[in-house]
C-alpha cells in the first residue's frame, strides 16, 4: 500500500485535514474534512479524530505538513483566540510521522499556486508574466496574510511574511477619515485594520450617514458577508460605500506588494473574500488602485493579476509541500 501525506490548514475558527496520494505534480486529494479548532484540546486530538474518521492508521501516513495562521518561530506557532500551541515536535512524537513540518498558512499557499489548473483563477489583468519573475500572493478572510515566491537560481521558494501587521497607508480623503477613526479606535492602524472581515467592520462604521438598511448586529459572525452582499445587490449606500473602500484599499495594497516583491511573474488573490466580491473586484476599481503607483505603473500594468477560486487552496499548498520529499 503506498504511503500518504496528511495536510492542514490551521485556523482560529476552522481546521481543515487532508489526506494526499502523492503524485509526480500534484497530490492527488483522497479526502477532506472540516474541524471546529476550539472544540479540541490540541492539534494531536484533531488528526485523530480526522484518521478515525476517514478508517486510516497513522502508519499510513508518510509525511505531515501544515499551515497556519501566524509566524512560526521554532516548529511552533500560536493562534490568535486559541488557548493550545500548534507544535511540529507534539505532532511528530504523538504519531511517528517520519517528517512533519509547520508553514506559515500563506506560505504553504505559496505552494499550491504553482499547480492551480486555469479553472480555479480568475485572471484580472492577463499581462506578460516572466518566466523568472518573483511571485506575490495576498488573501484577505479573517485576517490578512500575504507572502512571497522567491525565483532563487530557477527555483521559486516561498518566503512568509507578516506584511498584514505593517502600516495602513491611507492615500484618499475617504482613507485618511478612516485611518483617523481606527487610530482612535486602535492606537495604530495596520492594513488588517482595513483589509479583512474586520476591516469590512471598520469600514462600515464610517460608511454609513444614515443608518445601515443591511445590518443591524456588528457582533453578527455572519456580518462582512451580509455587508458585501448587501453592497453588490445595491440596496444599502453604506454598504455600497464600505465595499468600494474595500475593494480600492485591497488593490492599493496588492500593488503595494507587487512593488516591494517585484512579482513579474504574477499576484495571485487568495483567501475567503475575494471570491464572494468576484464582481466588485471586476469593475476596474481594483486594479486601478494596483496600478497607479508612478513611476511604476508601466511595470505594473505588466503583472498578471489572478484570483483563486480554489478555498482548499492553503490546503492543497501544504500537501504540495509534503508531496515534494516524496519525490526527492
Ligand atoms: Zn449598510
Amino acid at each position: 500500500m503506498p504511503k500518504l501525506l496528511l495536510a492542514g490548514d490551521i485556523g482560529g475558527t476552522k481546521t481543515l485535514l487532508g489526506l494526499f496520494e502523492p503524485a509526480p505534480r500534484r497530490p492527488r486529494l483522497l479526502d477532506a474534512r472540516s474541524f471546529a479548532t476550539l472544540e479540541y484540546s490540541d492539534l494531536n486530538e484533531i488528526i485523530d479524530a480526522f484518521l478515525t474518521q476517514t478508517g486510516q492508521r497513522p502508519d499510513r501516513v508518510a509525511a505531515a505538513s501544515f499551515g497556519v495562521a501566524g509566524p512560526v518561530i521554532d516548529e511552533a506557532a500560536d493562534l490568535t483566540n486559541v488557548p493550545w500551541r500548534v507544535d511540529a515536535r507534539h505532532v511528530r512524537k504523538h504519531f511517528d510521522f517520519e517528517r512533519v513540518v509547520l508553514l506559515n498558512d500563506l506560505q504553504a499557499m505559496a505552494y499550491g499556486v504553482s499547480v492551480l489548473d486555469d479553472s480555479e483563477v480568475v485572471v484580472l489583468q492577463k499581462g506578460e508574466p516572466q518566466p523568472g519573475g518573483n511571485i506575490a500572493i495576498i488573501a484577505a478572510g479573517t485576517g490578512l496574510g500575504e507572502a512571497l515566491l522567491h525565483d532563487i537560481e530557477g527555483r521559486r521558494v516561498p518566503s512568509p511574511s507578516e506584511g498584514g501587521h505593517a502600516d495602513f497607508a491611507a492615500r484618499t480623503e475617504r482613507e485618511f477619515a478612516l485611518a483617523r477613526d481606527l487610530i482612535r479606535r486602535y492606537g495604530r492602524v495596520d492594513v488588517e485594520h482595513v483589509i479583512s472581515g474586520r476591516g469590512l467592520l471598520n469600514i462600515h462604521r464610517v460608511s454609513h450617514r444614515s443608518p445601515c438598511l443591511a445590518l443591524t448586529d456588528l457582533d453578527d459572525p455572519t456580518a462582512p458577508a451580509i455587508i458585501t452582499t448587501a453592497a453588490l445587490e445595491r440596496r444599502c449606500p453604506g454598504c455600497i460605500e464600505t465595499l468600494d473602500t474595500f475593494v480600492d484599499a485591497y488593490g492599493a495594497e496588492a500593488g503595494n506588494l507587487a512593488l516591494r516583491s517585484v512579482s513579474t511573474g504574477g499576484v495571485f488573490i487568495g483567501g475567503g473574500i475575494a471570491p464572494k466580491i468576484l464582481p466588485a473586484l471586476q469593475n476596474g476599481a481594483f486594479m486601478r488602485a494596483f496600478c497607479e503607483k508612478p513611476p511604476l505603473d508601466a511595470m505594473l500594468r505588466a503583472m498578471p493579476v489572478k484570483v483563486i477560486l480554489n478555498e482548499q487552496a492553503g490546503l492543497l499548498g501544504a500537501a504540495v509541500f509534503a508531496n515534494s520529499w516524496s519525490l526527492t
